[in-house]
């Protein structure tokens, strides 16, 4: 029997909501095939490794190899799909958030570019990621692979795959216009309760 300590978090969309900026067909093997392998994985992986019972967060944060990478990928993946809504009229982030963004970037535009610029200048596979510290102050983090800015004590707010499965099916090797896009469908009321927790 399998094991099923993760399960994938519910789409707030349906899978053609995000459509132009991701398709259905990418949703469909993105969140449908790749996701769900990695969390295959790491609830295969779980069973006498010390993790079991563990918060995905915890295991993120202290475990390595193939546990860290498929606990990883599912926590990003997780942090990722729930942050978008249809597509649609584009919204700006509002309140401390906003307030934090003019802050320490000069301007959401200014912030915009710059987060465009580490995710389209990532080599290889990863994330970019916009996290706060302790102290509510904003940084940007290009991240390889499974990696997530827990690991450096980051609280992850907002973030773009920049692994090809995310992108190859609707932009091929286009991954700047994919990001720049992808503004488009940012939930900013969800980044904004993940920045004031
Ligand atoms: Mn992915």
């Amino acid at each position: 029997m399998a094991n099923s300590y993760f399960t994938p978090a519910d789409l707030p969309y349906a899978q053609d909501a995000l459509a132009p900026v991701i398709s259905a067909d990418t949703i469909a093997f993105h969140y449908g095939k790749h996701l769900q392998a990695y969390i295959n994985n790491l609830n295969a992986a779980l069973p006498g490794s010390g993790f079991e019972g563990k918060s995905l967060e915890e295991i993120v944060r202290t475990s390595e190899g193939g546990i860290f990478n498929n606990a990883g990928q599912v926590l990003n993946h997780t942090l990722y799909f729930t942050q978008f809504k249809a597509a649609g009229k584009e919204s700006e982030p509002k309140g401390a958030l906003a307030a934090a963004i003019a802050r320490d970037f000069g301007s959401f535009e200014s912030f915009k570019a710059e987060f465009q610029k580490k995710g389209a200048g990532l080599f290889g596979s990863g994330w970019v990621w916009l996290s706060s510290d302790a102290e509510g102050k904003l940084h940007i983090t290009q991240e390889s692979n499974a990696g997530n800015p827990v690991c450096r004590g980051l609280n992850p707010l907002l973030t773009f795959d920049v692994w090809e499965h995310a992108y190859y099916l609707d932009y091929q090797n286009r991954r700047p216009d994919h990001l720049a896009a992808l503004w488009q469908i940012i939930d900013w009321d969800v980044v904004e309760s993940r920045y004031e927790k």
